[in-house]
């Protein structure tokens, strides 16, 4: 049965009138910048290659601060279909998908780890299995207000890998929601590599300069 289109469809964002099975107004949606280009984040002897959808900035930020602080999983949804589009538009292989942890006590005040929502989406689409192969070992200031150089001097030896075993020689898509200076991702990656991944791909909702 196809539901008939009830007339109420409304933008998430600003209320307005928006096309059937859109979760955004048209005008919204033009609002959302994307970032055209892959990138590296490392040096020469280690990097890794990063896809981010947008650029962080008005209404891709208003829907990644609404997933997460607010609870607002439609707005994740609406996130990760992107995501989605942007693995199938690239042809991204993988052999499974992960995302950056939080601390024991980070997971139990937001109650969720918006990494993993993303990551539990772009599994069911695409049927490749999410694997919990990183613990957050320490907690780490909040990244927003440290300098560049402040923010990986932070993230270094934060992150430790479980399940070493599967992960050998696997093909890993690293899901995070918002990358700035890379330094998060870069030390998540270096984690999964020296526990012998292959490879490691990162791909976030958006990119940030500041
Ligand atoms: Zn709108």
């Amino acid at each position: 049965m196809q539901l008939i289109y009830s007339g109420d469809e409304q933008c998430v964002i600003c209320n307005e009138y928006c096309e059937e099975n859109e979760a955004l107004c048209t005008r919204c949606r033009k609002k959302m910048r994307y970032s055209e280009e892959s990138f590296y984040i490392g040096t020469n002897d280690e990097k890794y290659l990063v896809w981010s959808v947008f650029y962080y900035s008005n209404i891709v930020k208003e829907l990644i601060i609404r997933l997460k602080y607010k609870s607002d999983f439609i707005c994740g949804e609406i996130l990760a279909k992107y995501m989605l589009e942007l693995v199938k538009n690239n042809e991204l292989q993988f052999d499974l998908i992960s995302y950056v942890p939080m601390t024991k006590k980070a997971l139990k005040n937001r109650g969720y780890n918006q990494g993993e929502f993303l990551a539990n989406y772009l599994s069911r689409a695409l049927n490749v299995p999410v694997i919990s192969a990183l613990i957050k070992i320490k907690e780490t200031k909040d990244q927003i207000g440290l300098s560049g150089e402040e923010r990986w001097i932070n993230m270094e030896k934060c992150f430790g890998v479980q399940e070493s075993k599967i992960i050998k020689n696997k093909k890993i898509l690293l899901v995070d929601d918002v990358i700035t200076t890379g330094a998060t991702s870069f030390y998540c990656a270096r984690s999964l590599k020296e526990k012998g991944i292959n490879n490691v791909y990162i791909l976030t909702i958006a990119k940030s300069n500041v």
